[in-house]
């Protein structure tokens, strides 16, 4: 039996008043979902079981930028992304534009499972999730307080740079490795705040926001879609240890610091590997993260180390 290990994100970027005002709830959201997670492989789950059902507690809690508390595009509409990916047959399950479906990560795994396809959009995923019975949520249960002051802020800026100037972004993620060896890797996210309508991001992309590969690695990332598409970050990271023989924490500070490091934007990893081994890596003021690993305690971050 290997080493069994998890570690989540809910989202990397500059600080802000308001992760200041409630960092508490994050780190209690972070926590419990770490648990339930660590747990759930502790007693023999599957790495893909796992990361879903992280995803989901992270996706019902508001305090996150997913599911329930997802941010809002420029109209004022929540759109949300999510992928997953089981790195034991290198399959995988995405899907953009959803609007309504409680848990768009399960959503992705029954793209995944369900369909001959891995990506699904727009109102053919949305028709799709009814097929699934999926549950169904108004809009009124993903809007919350919170992520509408930060529309209605961000929506009276007016040129695009001082939009660049004025991100609000967040997102969640899991990776695991179970008793078996089998690596699985799961993002979801509303996306960034006031981004265009249309505009989709990396947490859905395969290779971008969210891989795994049993022979490597599983990543979710989190940070500027944008940067995340072009450096191919997640990918990277896999292929850095399969053609170098890298180390899992040397392929994400090599990615993150020098690979993407002229895009000058925000970036934030989190991964596993088959032995156990975890690696954390972040160009940005928080990363709200946690982690448990082979000594079994669940460790949970939003700064630098504070414990
Ligand atoms: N990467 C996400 C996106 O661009 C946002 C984030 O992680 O904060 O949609």
């Amino acid at each position: 039996m290997g080493n069994i290990a998890l570690a989540i994100h809910g989202g990397a970027g500059p600080d802000s008043e308001f992760v200041r005002r409630n960092v508490d709830r994050y780190k209690q959201g972070l926590q419990e979902a770490a648990t339930a997670g660590y747990d759930f492989l502790k007693s023999g789950g599957s790495a893909l079981d796992a990361v879903e059902l992280v995803v989901n507690i992270l996706e019902n809690n508001p305090i996150f930028n997913a599911g329930r508390g997802a941010s809002l595009n420029n109209k004022g509409e929540v759109d949300m992304n999510a992928s997953i990916m089981n790195g034991r047959d290198l399959k995988a399950g995405a899907v953009a534009m959803i609007r309504n479906v409680k848990n768009p990560i399960s959503l992705a795994r029954n793209v995944m499972e369900d369909t001959r396809h891995v990506f699904m959009a727009g109102k053919g995923a949305i028709d799709f999730a009814k097929t699934r019975q999926a549950l169904m949520m108004p809009d009124s249960y993903f809007i919350t307080e919170h992520r509408f002051n930060d529309y209605l802020q961000l929506n009276q800026q007016e040129t695009e740079q001082d939009l660049l100037q004025k991100r609000i972004q967040g997102t969640v993620g899991c990776v695991a490795v179970d008793v078996n060896g089998n690596l699985a890797a799961a993002t979801s996210t509303g996306g960034l705040t006031n981004a265009l309508e249309g505009r989709i991001g990396d947490s859905c992309i395969i290779g971008a926001g969210t891989y795994a590969n049993n022979q490597t690695c599983a990543v979710s990332g989190t940070g500027d879609g944008e940067l995340l598409i072009r450096g191919v970050v997640a990918h990277s990271i896999s292929s850095l240890i399969e053609f170098t023989g890298c180390t899992l924490q040397e392929a994400c500070d090599n990615t993150v610091f020098e690979r993407c490091k002229e895009f000058k934007g925000d970036i934030g990893v989190i991964a596993v590997d088959p032995k156990g081994n975890i690696a954390i890596t972040y160009n940005t003021e928080r990363m709200h993260r946690a982690w448990a690993g082979v000594d079994g305690n669940v460790e949970v971050r939003v700064y630098g180390d504070e414990g």
